[in-house]
């Protein structure tokens, strides 16, 4: 019997995205792939200076590489008090062989001086789907403030010194489903999923 199922390759090696992205489209007729299924596949260098260029090269380059409609997200959080920055340097933001642990440290160190008034941050996330017959980018983004201290134990990156005012918790401090409601990721992912359910034909079960 053929196999009908749409296959969804997000150009990630991110654990942790690919089960928020997994877990946003459970619902859907759609079997998600990641590139920790092609481990032959060299790192992709996220040589753009912004999340858009960088979201582009790594979904057309997986596209390139399996045909495969190709799913990839650049993330990047913005603190209003360093002018935007790390922004798409944030994977990378304590130098080489940074971990979450040590851009959570140096961000803290950078805003020791600044008052809560101006520890606002954004974190905003592009997403690019490359698929045979095109390109689609969009874009989600929530704000928050970045705390003095990190506080939860779940999410990852920069989620235990992000503080969500509506929800009075850390992106940290939620469950999955939670931050899920209202991440800069969730809400490009909705925004994507209209127009892959559309283009794409995958199907709500
Ligand atoms: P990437 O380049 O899109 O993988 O993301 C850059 C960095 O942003 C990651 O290494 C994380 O530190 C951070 N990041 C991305 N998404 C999130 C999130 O949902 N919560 C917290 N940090 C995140």
């Amino acid at each position: 019997m053929p196999d009908s199922q749409p296959t969804l390759l997000v150009a990630t090696n991110n654990r942790d995205k690919v089960l928020e992205i997994s877990d946003m489209l459970k619902n859907y007729n759609v079997r998600i792939k990641s590139l920790r299924d092609y481990p032959e596949f060299p790192p992709i260098q996220e040589t753009g200076q912004t999340l858009e260029e960088n979201a582009i090269l790594k979904a057309r380059w997986t596209f390139e590489k399996t045909g495969l409609t190709s799913l990839a997200d650049d993330t990047g959080i913005e603190v209003t008090a360093l002018h935007g920055a790390p922004g798409p340097f944030s994977a990378r933001y304590s130098g080489p062989g940074a971990t979450y642990e040590s851009n959570v440290r140096k961000l803290l160190q950078e805003l020791e001086d600044v008052n809560e008034a101006e520890r606002t941050a954004r974190f905003r996330c592009v997403m690019a789907l490359v698929w045979k017959d095109g390109i689609d980018i969009v874009e989600g983004h929530v704000d928050g403030i970045i705390l003095k201290k990190p506080r939860g134990t779940g999410g990852f990156g920069y989620d235990p010194i992000f503080f969500h005012p509506p929800t009075g918790h850390t992106f940290a401090e939620m469950p999955m489903s939670l931050k899920n409601q209202f991440s800069h990721r969730s809400i490009a992912l909705r925004k994507m999923v209209h127009i892959i359910a559309n283009k794409h034909k995958f199907t709500i079960l």
